[in-house]
């Protein structure tokens, strides 16, 4: 198992506090991973400003070309990242193999082809006399750092757009969640010239912030808590610093009488729980038509109550365990004091699951109303709350009364509803009779506290890389 920090060309381990790396099928420590000292991130963004001076002016090919090979070699290891990935999650080994890493190599090679076709103004005699271009280039170095629900995946999303457009990076994974990452820089280090990526570990308050307070980063890119964003933005306002956030999300689903029950149900199963629901955009506040809600809570509750988790035979389960004890005890907290509410009741789950692993049963609250604190906050856990709406106006307001804006969806059998209410949700992201569904050439980005800046597509480009404008005057 790779266990050091990447700093120029050299690994090396950290010499401060020790984290432990759990194990959270189990709650075993897996090992115990020392963090970064300041002179080590020093050296980490020396390395990165170093790096900068040539990587800033290869080509786009050139780019392009190495982030092909980072995706070939995640692909050949494929299986080696899964296990490990796995281990330091709880996932089930199948969906990180058989979702996961394909979509994390894909995102290397969309970025690969994206940095050599970037769109723009034409370049032209706008003053005359005077020939006008825009240049798009890098910003410089950014500090990136990843949550621990998707630890590869954030780190594709990241590290991609970054050197794909030119800047330089040091990177930190979340201090649960770092083995993926340090597998990754030996990849990284092999491929890509030195000190274009850096990785340091560590944890938010000591690292993260000594990161994100470092006056030679140009760019801080943060995927985590709305808490965390809120430092990032009062560390870069110092020196005005390029940021880039995705923060959490608390997804509504508007489910109208005329939808596909069955397709509801399906993919409310699917959507609501993948991950054990650690997921920014979790099918997680459905909001039912006044007919088909009681249909709903009976079909949807039987439906998870067959959801596999905790079996001995990893590849019979559909969802892992919660990252860590601390999650746990916080998803079962909210669900505890919803079921003290007289209105609600708990159909299916509720409760931790077994042993010593961090599970949690898969858990439909019914009956919630708007006001109740498990439809208003993030739980990031495998519970879906269902709420019964009368009119259109009522579910459209409800879903929008929200501090988030990252993932919404709408079900339902006639077109025209489906277009009119997605496009009154004030969300990054709509999907009709689906949810959840991402694909490298479409942007993922939160609007209001969800955070803004998109990962994915050629907006993320966009957003690791400056406009400029250059003009000739030639008469
Ligand atoms: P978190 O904010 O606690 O941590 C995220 C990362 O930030 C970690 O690496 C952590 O070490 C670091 N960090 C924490 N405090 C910091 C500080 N003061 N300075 C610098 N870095 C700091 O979040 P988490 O618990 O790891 O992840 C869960 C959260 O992330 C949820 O709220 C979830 O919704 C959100 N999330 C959002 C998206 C998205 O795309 N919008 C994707 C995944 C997760």
């Amino acid at each position: 198992m790779d266990t050091q920090m990447l700093i120029g060309s050299i690994f090396d381990k950290g010499t401060e506090t020790e984290e432990p790396i759990l194990n959270p099928k189990t709650g075993a420590t897996i090992l115990n991973l020392p963090e970064a000292s300041p002179a080590q991130i020093e050296a980490a963004v020396a390395a990165a400003e170093k790096a900068f001076v040539l990587w800033s002016r290869t080509t786009p090919a050139q780019r392009s070309g190495y982030l092909l090979k980072i995706a070939d070699r995640i692909e050949a290891e494929a299986q080696e990242f899964a296990a490990l990935e796995a281990l330091n999650c709880g996932k089930p080994i199948n969906a990180v193999l058989n979702d996961e890493i394909p979509a994390i190599v894909d995102c290397y090679r969309f970025f690969a082809g994206a940095v050599r076709s970037m769109p723009g103004v034409a370049a032209g005699e706008y003053l005359p006399g005077h020939t006008s271009m825009v240049r798009r280039d890098p910003i410089g170095i950014v500090a990136s750092i990843a949550p621990w629900n998707y630890p590869l995946m954030m780190m594709a999303w990241k590290l991609a757009p970054a050197i794909g457009g030119g800047n330089t990076v040091v990177f930190k994974p979340s201090e649960q969640t770092p083995l993926t990452a340090l597998k990754l820089a030996k990849i990284l280090a092999d491929v890509l010239p030195e000190g274009v990526v850096n990785v340091v570990l560590g944890r938010g308050d000591s690292v993260g912030n000594t990161l994100i307070n470092h006056a030679k980063v140009n760019m801080i890119s943060i995927t985590g808590d709305v808490a965390t964003g809120k430092k990032v933005l009062q560390a870069a306002a110092k020196s005005v610093k390029r940021t880039h956030l995705e923060l959490g999300g608390k997804a509504p689903v508007i489910v109208f009488d005329d939808a596909d029950l069955g397709a509801v149900v399906n993919g409310l199963r699917a959507f609501g729980y993948y991950n054990a629901g650690q997921d920014c955009t979790a099918a997680c506040r459905i909001y039912a038509g006044r007919k088909i809600y009681d249909k709903l809570v009976a079909d949807l509750s039987s439906a998870v109550s067959t959801i596999k988790y905790n079996r001995p035979d990893d590849t019979e389960n559909e969802i892992g365990p919660l990252i860590s004890r601390r999650q746990r005890d916080r998803v079962s907290s909210f669900v505890e004091r919803a079921s003290e509410l007289k209105h609600i009741e708990i159909t299916t789950g509720g409760k931790p699951g077994e042993g010593s692993g961090f599970f949690y049963q898969p858990t439909v609250v019914a009956g919630a109303l708007q006001e109740d604190e498990i439809v208003r906050r993030e739980v990031f856990g495998p519970v879906v709350s269902i709420t019964r709406f009368s009119e259109v106006d009522e579910a459209v307001n409800w879903a929008n009364d929200s501090d988030y804006g990252l993932a919404s969806s709408v079900w339902t059998k006639d077109v025209s509803r489906a277009m009119a209410t997605a496009a009154r949700l004030q969300y990054g992201c709509t999907w009709i009779n689906t949810h959840f569904m991402l694909t490298n050439e479409m942007p993922h980005g939160g609007v209001k506290q969800s955070g803004y800046g998109k990962d994915m597509s050629l907006y993320a480009l966009e957003d690791y890389t400056a406009v400029r404008h250059v003009m000739v005057a030639h008469g």
